[in-house]
């Protein structure tokens, strides 16, 4: 009999049958609330009415319109509803399938823009599982470890992770931003330079706000130097965090935007953002593939477009997202195993440490086992794997977010014991 690589770790046992909104119907017939929406995939939740129409629609017209060898309308219509929305300036735009191919694509641009051969990126950052990709990974030695050579021209530095130096945000910043002066002193000379890729929010790297200072610090640096500043809004965008875009939560902006998971609903389709002159300096023909902008896949795209913008979801993920952080700090004043609740919008992570301060694995992946028995689907994240994520659909409701604060709940006093509220505070 043949069986599913070993190599695919699964977070639950769960099959699932079907699915609507926040919900998931396993082949056990039973409903589990999804705070987990297939890592921050299924921005609208699943099966949204509209997603799905527009998908069948298109399913009947032209499934696969190879785009280097003729064009079709969806990828139009979604380009001029991603114009509505991408940062001022950024007024070109490339699509592949998957977040590792855009951030290579990123890449791939970068270099060819700047004619520089160097990427910083920050540690616990997140770029994906492809090699090069990987090789811009640092959220955790899984994801690179066992097939090297890796892609050169990586260089890391530090990223101001407060919580873990102990130390309050500023310092972590200032600290993180002297760090990337002396290796631009050190190691990669800006005129090798040619980006920084940062994700506005870490997210396999333990569910991290980048500080606004930091975001700021790097684009009057990469001002200073000509160096193209990327942000990967793979998992951070699309209005998850409560804005549009993640790093909107800072002033500073992109040179280069990448986008994919909640753009689409499910469907696979991602995305580099540009202003013309840079894209221009991209040779034509330097970026294509077969699948690229899939039809079906952009018709979803431009439907979720629309549903987030028609059913207010940005704002929605601001104020469930607030929701959700009140009710995750109300439970670590009564379980001293949590050390930790940040998080922005709706990507909240819980960090669990031992009585120590260190970082406990063991008890986050015994919680994150417990609320899948009661009903309730997460995950965990972070190098040390001792982060709970939730990532709840934008079109979360109020009772669904109160149902999981309490499933979650449920499952931690299961896990780790019921602690009286006096031994917590
Ligand atoms: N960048 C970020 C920030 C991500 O979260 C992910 C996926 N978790 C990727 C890139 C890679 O995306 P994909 O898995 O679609 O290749």
């Amino acid at each position: 009999m043949t069986t599913l690589s070993p190599a695919l770790k699964q977070a639950t046992p769960v099959i699932v049958d079907h699915a609507h909104g926040s919900w998931i119907h396993g082949t056990d017939g039973v409903d589990y609330l999804d705070f987990t929406t297939g890592i921050g995939v299924t921005s609208t939740g699943h099966c949204h009415p509209k997603v799905v129409a527009a998908a069948r629609e298109q399913v009947g017209k032209i499934i696969h319109a190879q785009y280097t060898t003729v064009m079709h309308k969806p990828l139009l219509e979604l380009t001029d509803k991603l114009g509505e929305v991408l940062p001022a300036g950024l007024d070109s735009v490339f699509y592949a399938n998957s977040g590792s191919e855009a951030v290579e694509a990123a890449i791939r641009l970068a270099r060819m823009a700047t004619a520089r051969p160097n990427i910083i990126v920050f540690q616990g950052g997140f770029h994906g599982r492809t090699v090069a990709a990987a090789s811009l990974t640092t959220a955790g030695t899984k994801f690179s470890a066992g097939f090297s050579p890796l892609m050169s021209g990586v260089h890391m530095s530090a990223f101001p992770y407060a919580y873990r130096y102990g130390w309050d945000e500023s310092t972590a910043v200032e600290f993180a931003l002297q760090e990337l002066d002396y290796l631009l002193k050190t190691r990669t000379a800006p005129n090798d330079t040619a980006a920084f890729l940062i994700e506005p929010a870490l997210g396999d790297g333990g569910y991290l706000p980048t500080p606004p200072a930091f975001m700021e610090g790097l684009r009057e640096r990469a001002d200073r130097h000509g160096i193209q500043l990327i942000f990967d809004e793979v998992q951070a965008g699309v209005g998850r965090t409560g804005r549009y875009w993640g790093h909107q939560h800072s002033a500073a902006t992109p040179d280069i935007l990448i986008t994919a998971k909640g753009i689409a609903s499910g469907f696979p389709i991602s995305a580099i953002a540009a202003s013309t002159e840079t894209m221009s300096k991209a040779w034509p023909g330097s970026q294509g593939g077969t699948y690229g902008g899939n039809a079906v896949a952009a018709a979803a795209g431009v439907a979720t477009l629309e549903v987030i913008e028609e059913e207010g979801l940005v704002e929605n993920a601001r104020l469930r997202g607030d929701q959700l952080q009140e009710g995750l700090t109300g439970i670590q004043a009564r379980f001293p195993a949590i050390g930790n609740v940040r998080g922005i919008g709706l990507m909240q992570g819980i960090e669990f440490t031992t009585a120590e301060g260190l970082p406990d694995a063991t008890t986050a992946a015994a919680v994150q086992q417990e609320t899948t028995k009661h009903k309730l689907l997460t995950l965990t994240c972070g190098p040390d794997g001792n982060v709970l994520r939730l990532i709840p659909a934008l079109i979360v409701s109020e009772d669904e977010i109160n149902t999981g604060i309490n499933r979650f709940e449920a499952a931690l006093a299961a896990a780790v014991g019921t602690v009286p509220a006096a031994a917590g505070a």
